[in-house]
Protein backbone atom coordinates (compact mmCIF):
# COMPACT_ATOMS: atom_id res chain seq x y z
CA UNK A 1 0.00 0.00 0.00
CA UNK A 2 1.40 3.10 -0.81
CA UNK A 3 0.92 6.04 1.63
CA UNK A 4 0.36 9.51 0.47
CA UNK A 5 1.73 10.93 3.95
CA UNK A 6 5.13 9.66 2.31
CA UNK A 7 4.51 10.59 -0.78
CA UNK A 8 7.25 11.83 -3.31
CA UNK A 9 5.61 10.81 -6.32
CA UNK A 10 6.05 13.92 -9.19
CA UNK A 11 7.96 16.03 -7.18
CA UNK A 12 10.91 17.62 -8.76
CA UNK A 13 13.73 16.77 -6.95
CA UNK A 14 17.38 17.81 -7.59
CA UNK A 15 20.01 15.71 -6.25
CA UNK A 16 24.25 17.43 -6.02
CA UNK A 17 26.27 14.45 -5.88
CA UNK A 18 23.72 12.17 -7.18
CA UNK A 19 26.23 10.22 -9.55
CA UNK A 20 27.70 7.91 -6.54
CA UNK A 21 27.74 6.69 -2.99
CA UNK A 22 24.77 8.74 -0.92
CA UNK A 23 23.62 11.19 -3.51
CA UNK A 24 23.15 7.96 -5.94
CA UNK A 25 21.32 5.79 -3.76
CA UNK A 26 18.89 8.86 -2.58
CA UNK A 27 18.40 9.57 -5.74
CA UNK A 28 17.39 6.23 -7.00
CA UNK A 29 14.99 5.70 -4.19
CA UNK A 30 12.92 8.82 -5.42
CA UNK A 31 13.10 7.96 -9.32
CA UNK A 32 11.97 4.39 -7.97
CA UNK A 33 8.50 6.17 -5.88
CA UNK A 34 7.93 7.98 -9.33
CA UNK A 35 9.43 11.27 -8.48
CA UNK A 36 11.38 13.67 -10.81
CA UNK A 37 14.73 13.42 -10.15
CA UNK A 38 17.62 15.55 -11.84
CA UNK A 39 21.47 14.68 -10.69
CA UNK A 40 24.01 16.44 -10.83
CA UNK A 41 28.22 15.66 -10.27
CA UNK A 42 31.69 16.80 -12.07
CA UNK A 43 32.14 13.48 -14.25
CA UNK A 44 29.48 13.52 -17.05
CA UNK A 45 30.09 9.83 -18.40
CA UNK A 46 29.40 8.57 -15.21
CA UNK A 47 26.53 10.91 -14.29
CA UNK A 48 25.05 9.85 -17.59
CA UNK A 49 25.60 5.94 -17.03
CA UNK A 50 23.85 6.56 -13.47
CA UNK A 51 20.77 8.32 -14.47
CA UNK A 52 20.33 5.53 -17.16
CA UNK A 53 20.79 2.50 -14.48
CA UNK A 54 18.83 4.66 -11.76
CA UNK A 55 15.76 5.06 -13.43
CA UNK A 56 12.27 3.82 -13.27
CA UNK A 57 10.93 2.82 -17.16
CA UNK A 58 8.90 5.40 -18.60
CA UNK A 59 10.40 8.33 -15.98
CA UNK A 60 14.16 9.38 -17.02
CA UNK A 61 16.40 10.34 -14.72
CA UNK A 62 18.01 13.54 -16.11
CA UNK A 63 21.95 14.05 -15.76
CA UNK A 64 23.38 18.09 -15.41
CA UNK A 65 27.04 18.21 -15.16
CA UNK A 66 27.58 20.85 -12.17
CA UNK A 67 30.67 21.40 -10.36
CA UNK A 68 29.60 23.38 -6.93
CA UNK A 69 32.91 24.89 -6.54
CA UNK A 70 32.02 26.91 -9.78
CA UNK A 71 29.49 30.09 -9.17
CA UNK A 72 28.45 29.64 -12.79
CA UNK A 73 28.02 26.15 -12.97
CA UNK A 74 25.32 26.31 -9.98
CA UNK A 75 23.52 29.26 -11.90
CA UNK A 76 23.51 27.38 -14.98
CA UNK A 77 22.20 24.01 -13.52
CA UNK A 78 19.57 25.96 -11.95
CA UNK A 79 18.37 27.45 -14.86
CA UNK A 80 18.70 24.26 -17.10
CA UNK A 81 16.44 22.89 -14.13
CA UNK A 82 13.77 25.37 -14.39
CA UNK A 83 13.70 25.90 -18.21
CA UNK A 84 13.31 21.64 -18.30
CA UNK A 85 10.77 20.98 -15.08
CA UNK A 86 9.21 24.42 -14.50
CA UNK A 87 10.16 24.28 -10.76
CA UNK A 88 12.20 22.62 -8.07
CA UNK A 89 10.24 20.75 -5.15
CA UNK A 90 13.23 19.29 -3.45
CA UNK A 91 17.03 20.06 -3.24
CA UNK A 92 19.13 17.26 -1.64
CA UNK A 93 22.81 19.06 -1.37
CA UNK A 94 24.55 16.02 -1.26
CA UNK A 95 27.65 16.92 -3.49
CA UNK A 96 30.84 16.60 -0.77
CA UNK A 97 34.69 15.32 -0.24
CA UNK A 98 37.27 15.10 1.89
CA UNK A 99 40.68 15.14 2.71
CA UNK A 100 42.06 13.06 5.82
CA UNK A 101 45.51 14.80 7.23
CA UNK A 102 46.24 16.21 10.36
CA UNK A 103 46.38 20.21 10.07
CA UNK A 104 50.20 20.81 10.07
CA UNK A 105 50.47 18.94 6.52
CA UNK A 106 47.16 20.96 5.05
CA UNK A 107 48.13 22.68 2.65
CA UNK A 108 46.20 26.06 1.51
CA UNK A 109 44.81 24.24 -1.56
CA UNK A 110 43.74 21.58 0.72
CA UNK A 111 41.27 23.60 2.61
CA UNK A 112 40.49 25.63 -0.63
CA UNK A 113 39.85 22.64 -1.79
CA UNK A 114 37.30 20.93 0.90
CA UNK A 115 35.40 24.87 1.68
CA UNK A 116 34.88 25.83 -1.81
CA UNK A 117 32.41 22.22 -2.22
CA UNK A 118 31.77 21.40 1.22
CA UNK A 119 30.54 24.52 2.20
CA UNK A 120 30.97 27.30 -0.57
CA UNK A 121 29.75 25.81 -2.99
CA UNK A 122 26.66 23.87 -0.87
CA UNK A 123 25.95 27.18 0.17
CA UNK A 124 25.39 29.14 -3.29
CA UNK A 125 23.57 26.01 -4.30
CA UNK A 126 20.85 26.50 -1.60
CA UNK A 127 20.91 30.08 -2.10
CA UNK A 128 19.69 30.03 -5.92
CA UNK A 129 17.86 27.05 -5.74
CA UNK A 130 15.78 29.05 -2.97
CA UNK A 131 15.53 31.87 -5.23
CA UNK A 132 13.19 29.93 -7.35
CA UNK A 133 11.46 28.37 -4.48
CA UNK A 134 11.44 31.63 -2.91
CA UNK A 135 9.32 32.69 -6.06
CA UNK A 136 7.52 29.63 -6.14
CA UNK A 137 6.59 30.21 -2.52
CA UNK A 138 6.86 26.44 -1.25
CA UNK A 139 9.98 24.13 -1.26
CA UNK A 140 12.21 21.64 0.53
CA UNK A 141 15.60 21.82 0.94
CA UNK A 142 17.70 18.66 2.89
CA UNK A 143 21.68 19.48 3.58
CA UNK A 144 23.76 16.18 4.21
CA UNK A 145 26.37 17.04 6.88
CA UNK A 146 27.84 14.77 8.95
CA UNK A 147 28.38 13.00 12.51
CA UNK A 148 31.48 15.66 12.95
CA UNK A 149 28.44 18.17 13.42
CA UNK A 150 28.04 16.49 17.10
CA UNK A 151 31.49 16.13 17.89
CA UNK A 152 34.72 16.18 15.02
CA UNK A 153 36.67 13.09 14.28
CA UNK A 154 40.20 13.66 14.44
CA UNK A 155 42.20 14.44 11.33
CA UNK A 156 39.74 16.33 9.13
CA UNK A 157 39.72 19.71 10.75
CA UNK A 158 38.61 21.81 7.54
CA UNK A 159 35.77 18.66 6.74
CA UNK A 160 34.56 19.53 10.18
CA UNK A 161 34.34 23.00 9.95
CA UNK A 162 32.63 22.91 6.93
CA UNK A 163 29.80 20.93 7.77
CA UNK A 164 29.28 22.65 11.15
CA UNK A 165 28.93 25.51 8.66
CA UNK A 166 26.13 23.76 6.87
CA UNK A 167 24.54 22.51 10.00
CA UNK A 168 24.60 26.38 10.85
CA UNK A 169 22.94 26.85 7.27
CA UNK A 170 20.18 24.61 7.55
CA UNK A 171 19.03 26.42 11.03
CA UNK A 172 19.52 30.24 9.40
CA UNK A 173 17.69 29.36 6.17
CA UNK A 174 14.82 27.75 8.12
CA UNK A 175 14.95 31.17 9.97
CA UNK A 176 14.93 32.83 7.27
CA UNK A 177 12.43 30.91 4.78
CA UNK A 178 10.32 29.22 7.23
CA UNK A 179 7.49 32.03 7.22
CA UNK A 180 7.90 31.69 3.19
CA UNK A 181 7.13 28.14 2.67
CA UNK A 182 10.15 26.43 2.73
CA UNK A 183 11.86 23.67 5.00
CA UNK A 184 15.30 23.33 5.14
CA UNK A 185 16.60 20.48 7.30
CA UNK A 186 20.04 18.25 7.03
CA UNK A 187 20.66 14.72 7.28
CA UNK A 188 23.81 13.56 9.57
CA UNK A 189 24.95 9.94 7.59
CA UNK A 190 27.51 8.19 10.22
CA UNK A 191 29.64 5.92 8.84
CA UNK A 192 29.16 4.74 5.25
CA UNK A 193 30.59 2.60 3.08
CA UNK A 194 31.27 4.68 0.00
CA UNK A 195 34.24 5.75 -2.32
CA UNK A 196 34.91 8.50 0.19
CA UNK A 197 35.33 6.33 3.20
CA UNK A 198 36.19 2.25 1.45
CA UNK A 199 39.95 2.85 2.12
CA UNK A 200 39.85 3.97 5.63
CA UNK A 201 37.22 0.97 6.33
CA UNK A 202 39.07 -1.95 4.53
CA UNK A 203 41.27 -1.76 7.55
CA UNK A 204 40.41 -4.57 10.20
CA UNK A 205 41.59 -2.11 13.18
CA UNK A 206 38.84 0.65 11.57
CA UNK A 207 36.19 -2.57 11.14
CA UNK A 208 36.71 -3.44 14.81
CA UNK A 209 36.30 0.08 16.55
CA UNK A 210 33.20 0.54 14.26
CA UNK A 211 31.55 -2.15 15.46
CA UNK A 212 32.46 -1.28 18.85
CA UNK A 213 30.98 1.72 18.84
CA UNK A 214 27.45 1.78 16.87
CA UNK A 215 25.15 0.57 18.57
CA UNK A 216 23.62 -1.24 15.53
CA UNK A 217 27.13 -2.89 15.44
CA UNK A 218 27.15 -2.63 11.78
CA UNK A 219 27.86 -0.19 9.16
CA UNK A 220 25.98 1.94 7.26
CA UNK A 221 25.33 1.43 3.31
CA UNK A 222 24.07 4.45 1.14
CA UNK A 223 20.55 3.37 1.00
CA UNK A 224 20.38 3.45 4.96
CA UNK A 225 20.11 7.55 4.39
CA UNK A 226 16.76 6.84 1.67
CA UNK A 227 14.07 6.89 4.56
CA UNK A 228 14.79 9.87 6.67
CA UNK A 229 15.42 11.66 2.76
CA UNK A 230 11.97 10.75 2.14
CA UNK A 231 10.77 11.37 5.34
CA UNK A 232 12.41 14.80 5.14
CA UNK A 233 10.90 15.26 1.39
CA UNK A 234 7.60 14.22 2.03
CA UNK A 235 4.43 15.64 4.19
CA UNK A 236 5.61 13.16 6.97
CA UNK A 237 7.74 16.07 7.78
CA UNK A 238 5.49 18.75 7.11
CA UNK A 239 6.27 20.92 10.62
CA UNK A 240 9.77 20.08 10.67
CA UNK A 241 12.59 22.04 10.16
CA UNK A 242 15.86 24.03 10.83
CA UNK A 243 16.82 20.27 12.48
CA UNK A 244 19.83 18.01 11.82
CA UNK A 245 18.98 14.12 11.94
CA UNK A 246 21.74 11.74 12.66
CA UNK A 247 21.72 8.58 10.98
CA UNK A 248 24.55 6.68 11.97
CA UNK A 249 23.51 3.38 13.47
CA UNK A 250 23.33 5.30 17.07
CA UNK A 251 27.30 5.96 17.18
CA UNK A 252 26.67 9.59 18.43
CA UNK A 253 24.09 8.63 21.06
CA UNK A 254 26.86 7.98 23.93
CA UNK A 255 30.55 6.21 24.48
CA UNK A 256 30.98 2.79 24.81
CA UNK A 257 33.41 1.20 27.49
CA UNK A 258 36.64 -0.84 25.71
CA UNK A 259 36.01 -3.75 28.23
CA UNK A 260 33.42 -6.14 28.00
CA UNK A 261 30.98 -5.71 31.31
CA UNK A 262 29.20 -8.88 30.21
CA UNK A 263 32.03 -11.01 31.00
CA UNK A 264 33.16 -9.15 34.35
P1 LIG B 1 31.16 9.77 -2.67
O1 LIG B 1 30.78 8.34 -2.78
O2 LIG B 1 32.59 10.17 -2.84
O3 LIG B 1 30.24 10.61 -3.68
C1 LIG B 1 30.40 12.00 -3.78
C2 LIG B 1 29.45 12.55 -4.81
O4 LIG B 1 29.62 13.97 -4.87
C3 LIG B 1 29.73 12.02 -6.21
O5 LIG B 1 28.52 11.93 -6.93
C4 LIG B 1 30.62 13.10 -6.80
O6 LIG B 1 30.54 13.08 -8.22
C5 LIG B 1 29.99 14.35 -6.19
N1 LIG B 1 30.89 15.49 -6.10
C6 LIG B 1 32.10 15.56 -5.49
N2 LIG B 1 32.63 16.77 -5.67
C7 LIG B 1 31.73 17.50 -6.38
C8 LIG B 1 31.69 18.82 -6.89
N3 LIG B 1 32.73 19.66 -6.74
N4 LIG B 1 30.60 19.23 -7.58
C9 LIG B 1 29.57 18.38 -7.77
N5 LIG B 1 29.55 17.11 -7.34
C10 LIG B 1 30.63 16.68 -6.66
O7 LIG B 1 30.76 10.37 -1.24
P2 LIG B 1 29.62 9.94 -0.19
O8 LIG B 1 30.28 9.14 0.86
O9 LIG B 1 28.44 9.39 -0.90
O10 LIG B 1 29.29 11.36 0.46
C11 LIG B 1 28.15 12.11 0.08
C12 LIG B 1 27.93 13.19 1.13
O11 LIG B 1 27.72 12.57 2.40
C13 LIG B 1 29.12 14.13 1.30
O12 LIG B 1 28.64 15.44 1.53
C14 LIG B 1 29.80 13.60 2.55
O13 LIG B 1 30.51 14.59 3.22
C15 LIG B 1 28.60 13.13 3.34
N6 LIG B 1 28.93 12.14 4.36
C16 LIG B 1 29.44 10.93 4.01
C17 LIG B 1 29.74 10.02 5.02
C18 LIG B 1 30.29 8.66 4.72
O14 LIG B 1 30.67 7.94 5.68
N7 LIG B 1 30.37 8.23 3.47
C19 LIG B 1 29.52 10.35 6.37
C20 LIG B 1 28.99 11.60 6.68
C21 LIG B 1 28.70 12.49 5.66
P3 LIG B 1 31.80 13.56 -9.15
O15 LIG B 1 33.04 12.98 -8.56
O16 LIG B 1 31.48 13.10 -10.51
O17 LIG B 1 31.78 15.05 -9.07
Amino acid sequence: MSDKLFSVADQVVLVSGGSRGIGRAIAEGFAQRDAHVIITGRDKDNLEKTAVEIAKPGRPVAAMVCDVAKPEDIKALVAGVIGQFGKIDVLLNVAGVNRRMLTEKLTEDDYDFIIDINQKGAFLLAQEVGREMLKQGKGNQIHVVSLNNDRPVKGVVPYAMSKAALGHMTKALAMEWGPKGIRVNAIAPGFILTDLTRKLWSQPTMKEWGANNTPLVRMGVPDDMLGTAIFLASDASAFMTGQILYVDGGFTCGMNWPIDFGSQ
